[in-house]
């Protein structure tokens, strides 16, 4: 059975979306830790972004990169952080999340209650910036 993410990239299950090409996916985590977290993925479905083939894997990251200066760009933030955890969800993923400061990265953190209307203003500001 295909992954959550997987069908959110396939379009069957919505997301904010930020940026695609034909092989990544990149949308805002639904559970941000900070306005402009978001999550990057491989199309191609691999539970561990260890055991992803070298070309998939640096072309992750590379992804990951353009879509990080498009939120350092739209996002007030000192950096954006970067986190690999893959404990909730079977397919590799890459956190994006901006940070004023160092604790911003903590996953035990409150996670921020966005509208709708909060998630699809601030995905457009980044999907404009990539
Ligand atoms: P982890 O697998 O530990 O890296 O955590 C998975 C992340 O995916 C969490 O931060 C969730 O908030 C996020 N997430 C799970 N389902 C969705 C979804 N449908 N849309 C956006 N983000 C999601």
């Amino acid at each position: 059975m295909a992954t959550i993410f997987s069908m959110i990239a396939a379009g069957q299950i919505p997301s904010y979306k930020i940026a695609e090409d034909e092989n990544y996916y990149a949308f805002l985590d639904i559970n941000p830790l900070a306005k402009g977290h978001t999550l990057v993925i491989p199309k191609k479905e691999v539970d561990y972004i260890f055991d992803l083939d070298d070309a998939t894997y640096e072309g992750l990251w590379a992804f990951a990169k353009k879509v990080a200066a498009g939120i350092k760009t739209a996002i007030p933030c000192k950096r954006v952080g970067v986190a690999v955890l893959g404990m909730e969800v079977p397919h590799a993923h890459i956190h994006l999340v901006p940070l004023q400061k160092e604790g911003d990265l903590n996953f035990r953190n409150k996670k921020l209650s966005l509208t709708p209307e909060e998630f699809q203003e601030i995905a457009q500001k980044i999907a404009a910036a990539v």
